[in-house]
C-alpha cells in the first residue's frame, strides 16, 4: 500500500500527477521531425493497442512471455528480431545482468520515438525527441539499471528526467515501484501518451523539478538522473534508503558516470564508473 493508501498495481491513469491531467502536445518540436505520441507511432507502423502489466521486478522468463510484440511485416526496422540485436550488441558492451537485458527485448523502443525516426529506434543512439532533449542510448539505460539493481531488490525507484518515458518502462521491469520526474511539461505529456498504451501498472510520472526529489514519496532503493549537473543534489542523496544507490552523469562538456551509495544516515561512498554524455540537468520547471 502506498502513502495514497492506493495497492500497486495501478493504472497509469491512476497515478499521473494532479497537475499534469491536461493533455498537451509538444509544441517546439525539432526542425527534423514532427513530434508524435508513441500510440501514433504505433498506429503509422499498424501496431494495436497492447496490455502491458507488471507490478514488480519479474524474472526474465516471465518478461519474455509478457512483452509487448509489435511485429509489423512491413517495418522490418522495428522488428523483434531488430530489438533482439540491439540487446545482444548492448550485452557485447558488457552489461550481464539478464533481467535487465530481458527488459531491455521487452520494451519497443520505436514507440518512444518520433515516428520519423522509428527506423533508428534500435542502433545503440540517443535520439531527438523534441525540446533539445534526448531519448538516452539503450546501453547507458541498461548500464544504470544494472549498476543500481548491483545493490540488491528494488522496491522503490526514482528517476529524474523522464524525457519520452523509455527507461522508466524499463525500470518497471525491474522495480516494484517507480517514479519520474520531468521539468519540462510538454514532455511530462509525451511520456504519459507514450506510456498509457502499455498500461504499465507501477509507474508514477510527476511534473517538478528533480533536483529536488521527492521527499513525500523517499526513502528510495535506486534513484537515476537521466540527465548531468556538475554536483549531485544533495536532496536526492537524502532521500536514498541506507544501502540505496544513486546513479548520475556528473560534469559539463565531459563527464563521468558516479555511483554514490548511502552506507549510513551521514555516510555516502562515491565511485566514478565510465566516461558518458548527457543532456544537461536545469533547475525548475518548463
Ligand atoms: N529518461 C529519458 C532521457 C531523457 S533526457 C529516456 O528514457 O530516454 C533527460 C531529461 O531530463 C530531459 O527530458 C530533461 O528535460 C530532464 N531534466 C533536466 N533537468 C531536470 C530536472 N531538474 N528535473 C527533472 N527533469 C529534468
Amino acid at each position: 500500500m502506498n502513502k495514497d493508501g492506493k495497492r500497486f498495481p495501478l493504472s497509469l491513469s491512476s497515478v499521473v500527477d494532479r497537475a499534469g491531467k491536461a493533455t498537451v502536445r509538444p509544441t517546439h518540436a525539432p526542425k527534423t521531425a514532427t513530434q508524435q505520441t508513441a500510440m501514433q507511432n504505433a498506429l503509422t507502423h499498424g501496431t494495436t493497442k497492447k496490455q502491458f502489466t507488471t507490478a514488480q521486478a519479474v524474472p526474465p522468463t516471465k518478461i519474455a512471455q509478457q512483452k509487448i510484440t509489435p511485429n509489423q511485416p512491413s517495418s522490418p526496422l522495428v522488428s523483434d528480431a531488430v530489438r533482439r540485436a540491439m540487446v545482444a550488441r548492448v550485452a557485447q558492451q558488457g552489461v550481464k545482468d539478464q533481467l535487465v537485458l530481458s527488459a531491455l527485448e521487452a520494451i519497443p523502443r520505436h514507440l518512444f520515438v518520433q515516428s520519423g525516426l522509428a527506423s533508428q529506434a534500435y542502433i545503440d543512439a540517443a535520439l531527438p525527441i523534441g525540446h533539445h532533449q534526448t531519448i538516452s542510448q539503450p546501453y547507458i539505460v541498461a548500464r544504470m539499471t544494472e549498476i543500481m539493481r548491483d545493490g540488491g531488490n528494488l522496491n522503490r525507484v526514482l528517476e529524474i528526467g523522464t524525457g519520452c518515458g523509455y527507461q522508466a518502462a524499463v525500470l518497471s521491469l525491474v522495480a516494484k515501484e517507480v517514479f519520474s520526474i520531468e521539468r519540462i511539461k510538454a514532455l511530462h505529456e509525451l511520456a504519459k501518451n507514450n506510456l498509457r498504451p502499455m498500461r504499465i501498472a507501477n509507474i508514477r510520472l510527476h511534473y517538478g523539478d528533480g533536483m529536488l526529489g521527492l521527499p513525500q514519496v523517499a526513502p528510495f532503493d535506486g534513484i537515476i538522473m537521466a540527465a548531468a549537473g556538475m554536483e549531485v543534489p544533495k536532496a536526492l542523496l537524502e532521500q536514498l534508503t541506507i544501502g540505496g544507490r544513486l546513479i548520475a552523469p556528473v560534469g559539463g562538456a565531459s563527464q563521468v558516470l558516479q555511483l554514490i551509495q548511502r552506507t549510513a544516515k551521514n555516510e555516502w561512498k562515491s565511485s566514478v564508473l565510465e566516461r558518458c554524455h548527457f543532456v544537461p540537468l536545469h533547475q525548475g520547471v518548463i
